[in-house]
């Protein structure tokens, strides 16, 4: 191919990172079911292993059909290289863990998915890791947060559950001003909506088990390294800025410069942690990029038209869609995500918890599943289940107050939707 960044985005989901097969002519990316890779000779083994050449050894480290995913995830954010991995949550530890220390501190937003809070609040403790939630429409707030521990700021793009758009701009004016990159969650956005680089993310990542697979078949998860970032402007980052014992004192920034942070991921961190992505799902999350273009201008289609519909109904009290001329972040719309605001929303049903309950178990399309980026419509109720283990106030915080149902609105014909809601609604607050 011609420079690649020339294309447009419909042709770098399909295109980016493959290539026809060298042996056999295979158009479609194989899946290169295997575990290991014949070394060349003894010198070739020795070269691989010292990180002197780049090659494949060992798939808990690199696989070739998982490498074709990663530089095509890479190419639509815009970002040098990425590391997939098992899933969503394995990309945020693994995101973090070149990063922070025992008794760093990440500076987190209130408004995430469920079970990252949860992730955040309980179990990176374990690692001596701290995050501080702070609501992120407060830049003062964010501000003060960020203290000379802190390694990270982190942020959905469009956050779940609600659909909340992130003022990315000026966050990222924060990060820098505090010396630490920005993490974004970019899975509810897409890089076809959103293009976190641009907004000034050091890292982006995601779970590709949503819209990115885009079909409900497998999990898994990215970082993608903007490689924009000088680990070694300060003392803050020793993983990538200072030698590492574990590869005879090399040091990853010095080295490997805008890649640093993506060999470390690999060279480290799958290594270590073994978080990897097997081939198979790899495959799976290919086809499903190339169709992403497609299926989000429907998603966004289609989640217009239901939002407006709810919002004029009396049944519904208020609706969160971000693409509504009624919601307060309706004007980060143009500036963040211009192709429109996602297809995940909340909406409350007169008649709190317990019309909830009724609605979700009445709907006949919408699949009631703990999932969200699938070709199906999906309504989850996120107080009673993926939000429950948080405090009330971490869930009005978080936008899963106990009277609202979060729906992820899929591909499928608008009015069929709408007509299945109005069924449920009905039910719901007889
Ligand atoms: C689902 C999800 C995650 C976690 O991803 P898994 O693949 O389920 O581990 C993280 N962030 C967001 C925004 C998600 O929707």
């Amino acid at each position: 191919m011609t420079d690649e960044t020339s294309y447009g985005f419909d042709t770098l989901q399909i295109h980016a990172g493959a290539r026809p097969d060298p042996t056999t002519g295979a158009r479609q990316t194989p899946i290169y079911q295997t575990t290991a890779y014949v070394f060349r000779d003894a010198d070739h083994a020795a070269a691989l292993f010292n990180l002197q050449e780049v090659g494949f050894i060992y798939s808990r480290l690199t696989n070739p059909t998982v490498a074709v995913l990663q530089e095509r995830i890479a190419t639509l954010e815009g970002g040098v290289g990425a590391v997939c991995c098992s899933s969503g949550h394995a990309a945020q530890i693994m995101a973090l863990f070149p990063l922070m220390m025992p008794g760093n501190n990440v500076v987190v937003s209130t408004r995430l998915y469920g079970g990252t809070v949860t992730q955040f609040t309980h179990t990176i403790k374990r690692f001596g890791w701290n995050a501080k939630f702070v609501d992120f429409d407060d830049l003062d707030a964010v501000k003060a947060a960020c203290d000379d521990q802190t390694r990270a700021v982190f942020c959905e793009a469009i956050a779940n559950p609600g659909g909340y758009i992130t003022d990315l701009d000026a966050i990222s004016a924060i990060a820098d001003e505090a010396g630490v990159p920005m993490i974004v969650d970019n899975t509810s956005a897409t890089p076809y909506l959103c293009r976190p680089i641009e907004h000034g993310a050091t890292l982006v990542v995601h779970s590709t088990t949503k819209y990115l697979t885009g079909n409900g078949t497998v999990t898994g998860g990215c970082v993608v390294d903007s490689g924009k970032f000088d680990w070694s402007a300060s003392d803050k980052f020793p993983s990538l800025s200072a030698p590492e014992p574990a590869y005879h004192g090399l040091k990853f920034h010095e080295t490997f410069g805008a890649l640093a942070y993506t060999f470390h991921g690999i060279a480290i961190g799958l290594r270590d942690l073994g978080m990897t992505m097997n081939p198979q799902a790899a495959h799976y999350t290919l086809m499903g990029t190339e169709t992403l273009s497609l299926r989000m201008d429907r998603h966004v289609e289609n989640a217009m038209k239901i939002a407006e519909w709810l919002e004029n109904d009396p049944r519904v009290d208020y609706v969160t869609y971000a693409g509504l001329k009624s919601s307060p972040y309706n004007a980060r719309v143009e500036k963040i995500c211009p192709r429109g605001a996602g297809g995940l929303f909340t909406f409350a049903v007169k008649g709190g918890y317990d019309a909830c309950i009724k609605l979700v178990n009445a709907l006949e399309i919408f699949s009631h599943v703990a999932n969200l980026g699938d070709t199906r419509s999906l309504i989850i109720h996120s107080a009673s289940t993926t939000h429950r283990q948080l405090t009330k106030d971490q869930q009005i915080a978080a936008g899963a107050a106990p009277e609202v149902v979060r729906v992820s609105i899929g591909t499928e014909n608008a009015d069929d939707l709408i007509a299945d809601l109005d069924q449920a609604l009905s039910k719901a607050t007889a």
